[in-house]
């Protein structure tokens, strides 16, 4: 039988059109698929087959209302960050093992509403805090293209999903290179959106003022599809931008680039970069120069400031987010003696090391002694990041950087120290300090696993990023490049 599975949003869209093609036949087709990698892959926290054939028998039912969405009968996998009505969304934490919300976040109603085929829940890091899936609660996910290795994190279950052929798009969410850092460890594309671009309503919040949902794909066209479709305006979320700002994403694909101009910063390659990364990435640039794109090296000097100032604001803001959990309301609930000893119980047995740790990091910042000295002077330093990045954007169109130091990386090599793992989000943290845009794509492999370069952008510059990433993979084809565990697959 054909392997929808294996084909893009765009061609089984084409097939829809022009074949008749069935939305049962391509459930089906990715249920078989899940099924057969998944007992080792493990992207999944949550899927059912039989509920995945009733609902792609609805929506094929539904076909004459629904054709004219773009994202009719189209697999979307979700991380389980983003609240799904009647269906348990647990964040990769024990404090939500058994969470059923009561309504759907902003996106999946939009998906819905469109008659996407939402395939399942991925595994994550708990509470998206990570870069490898290891602190999920439950099990880590394994990398399609090396099972030894880490997918990267926290949104590694959707990345393997995408990578292993197990859904053509997924979302994710990215508060310092969730979505950038698990796409170039598994050879796919993902976009993190400007802050504001895409309602947050229903996402579980761990650091307000960075989180962005956004796509992960394994071509431009489908991440232009999915984007066109999840960006529009939420009044839930106060922070989310009039329609104004939004569109045009498709059209942006098939343009010649030549003539733009962008900028290499010199910090992006310092230190801790592995040589054979900054290697690619070079060869990355080259590529782009060839197709007519201007490129000069300059200088961002409060980059360096960046990881130190996102391990204060986002552990502070997580501190006051996860109060909410306190086990009486919903979510595991330990008993104690009195109101204290039961909420120190419940989130004491309920959140997980990594949690805890981060609370208790935030609380101490935000406490009246050391506010001035850490919180406040790390909000200077992101003022400071966020301009220089704009004084950037003014003579450049946009930014080249690896998107991480080195490619995906063992289970444990990083788990006895929570700084190393931290040193692993350098190169992605300034885009979510600033709120900008930036994509990550495939270029190229090292020593069998692939690497990622990373493209930044202004604000609202989803357009040129899509325009010269497009351009960059048709050229290159590094996208293509197939898991060895899926080579039976035929493409
Ligand atoms: N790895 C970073 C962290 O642990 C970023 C996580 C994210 O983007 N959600 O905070």
């Amino acid at each position: 039988m054909t392997l929808f599975n294996n084909l893009s949003a765009s061609e089984i869209r084409r097939l829809y059109n022009d074949e008749n093609l069935s939305v049962c036949d391509v459930a089906i087709s990715i249920a078989d698929q899940i099924e057969k990698f998944e007992p080792t892959i493990k992207a999944f926290l949550n899927f059912n087959r039989t509920s995945l054939l009733d609902q792609a028998q609805e929506i094929q039912n539904k076909r004459k209302d629904l054709m004219k969405f773009p994202l009719f009968g189209i697999p979307i996998a979700l991380k389980d960050n983003i609240s799904t009505s009647g269906v348990i969304t647990t964040a990769g934490s024990k404090i939500l093992e058994n969470y059923v919300p009561i309504y759907d976040a902003g996106v999946v109603e939009k998906l819905r509403g469109q008659g996407a085929l939402i395939i399942g829940k991925t595994n994550c890091d708990e509470f998206a805090m990570g870069s490898s899936t290891e602190n999920s609660a439950f099990y880590p996910t394994k990398n399609p293209w090396d099972n030894q290795r880490v997918p990267g994190g926290s949104s590694g279950g959707s990345a393997a999903a995408v990578s292993a052929r197990m859904t053509p798009i997924a979302l994710g969410s990215d508060t310092g290179g969730s979505i950038r850092q698990p796409a170039a460890f598994t050879g796919i594309v993902g976009l993190k959106c400007t802050y504001g671009l895409v309602s947050r309503y229903g996402l579980i919040a761990y650091a307000s003022s960075l989180d962005q949902i956004g796509p992960f794909a394994r071509t431009i066209d489908d991440l232009a599809m999915a984007l066109e479709a999840i960006a529009f305006h939420d009044p839930r979320d106060s922070t989310s931008v009039p329609d104004s700002n939004k569109g045009g994403y498709i059209q942006a694909l098939n343009k010649p680039i030549a003539g733009l101009k962008a900028a290499m910063p010199r910090e992006f390659f310092a230190e801790g970069i592995s040589p054979e990364m900054k290697n690619q990435v070079l060869k990355a640039a080259k590529t782009l120069e060839n197709l007519g794109v201007t490129i000069e090296e300059i200088s961002l000097p409060s980059i360096k400031y960046s990881l130190a100032a996102y391990y204060i604001i986002a552990p502070a803001e997580a501190s006051s987010n996860l109060a909410r959990f306190d086990g009486i309301r919903y979510g595991f609930h330990e008993d104690g003696k009195d109101i204290i000893e039961q909420y120190s119980e419940t989130r004491g047995k309920g959140f997980g090391k990594e949690v805890r740790r981060r609370i208790l990091l935030g609380t101490f910042v935000l406490s009246s002694g050391y506010y001035d000295s850490y919180y406040l002077k790390a909000m200077k330093v992101r003022k400071a990041i966020t301009e220089e990045l704009e004084k950037a954007f003014e003579k450049y169109d946009f930014l080249i950087t690896p998107t991480t130091p080195n490619v995906a990386f063992k289970f444990g090599e990083k788990t006895h120290n929570p700084l190393e793992m931290y040193l692993e989000d350098v190169c992605t943290i300034a885009v979510n300090l600033a709120g900008i845009p930036a994509i990550s794509l495939p270029c190229g492999i090292i020593n069998g696993l692939p690497a990622g370069v990373q493209l930044l952008a202004k604000r609202f510059g989803e357009r040129t990023l899509l325009s010269v990433s497009d351009a960059f993979l048709r050229e290159t084809g590094f996208n293509k490049a197939l898991p060895p565990m899926l080579n039976e697959v035929k493409r």
